[in-house]
C-alpha cells in the first residue's frame, strides 16, 4: 500500500510493528511526563517499512509557548504538544539520509482518549494533507497514582 501524499514512503500507510523496548520506551516517557503531554519521534529501517526499533523523546514546548504567548497558545502542555519543528525537519533530514527514517511522531493524550484529535489535525494535516512526511500515533497513559 502507498500513501498518495508520499508514495516513495510505505511505513506512512504500512501495519506498523514495534519493538517490544520502544513500546517499553514509550509507555515510560508518557508516564514520566503525566500529566502533561509527552511527544517524540520512532525510526526504523528504510528496508523494513513496518518495523519500528528505536524511541526518541523530544521536549513538549507546549508551555513554553504558552508562557510566552497565551493569546495564541493557549493550551499547556496538560492538553497539547508542540514539538520542535526546525529539530524535527531536520530529523527528518537525517534520517532518510542515513536509511533509518522517522517514521511515526507520537504523543499522548493525558486522561483523553487515545485518537488523532481536531486539534492534531489543525497542527498535522493542512486540507487533508499532512504537514510532515510522518505517521502519528497517539498513546493514552493512565494515571501513574492509581
Ligand atoms: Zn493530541
Amino acid at each position: 500500500m502507498t500513501h498518495p501524499q508520499f508514495p516513495d514512503l510505505p511505513w506512512i500507510d504500512a501495519d506498523l510493528r514495534i519493538d517490544s523496548h520502544v513500546l517499553a520506551d514509550v509507555e515510560a516517557h508518557a508516564l514520566a511526563e503525566y500529566p502533561s503531554e509527552c511527544c517524540g519521534f520512532l525510526f526504523g529501517p528504510a528496508a523494513e517499512p513496518e518495523r519500528l526499533d528505536e524511541a526518541r523523546r523530544e521536549v513538549n514546548e507546549a508551555d513554553k509557548y504558552h508562557r510566552l504567548d497565551p493569546e495564541t497558545f493557549p493550551r499547556t502542555s496538560r492538553t497539547y504538544f508542540k514539538i520542535h519543528e526546525l529539530r524535527a525537519a531536520r530529523t527528518l533530514e537525517e534520517g532518510a539520509a542515513a536509511g533509518r527514517p522517522l517514521k511515526v511522531i507520537y504523543h499522548s493524550h493525558c486522561d483523553a482518549g487515545a485518537y488523532f484529535s481536531a486539534e492534531d489535525a489543525a497542527t498535522f494535516a493542512h486540507e487533508g494533507l499532512l504537514t510532515w512526511p510522518a505517521d502519528h500515533r497517539v498513546i493514552r497513559p493512565s494515571d501513574p497514582t492509581e
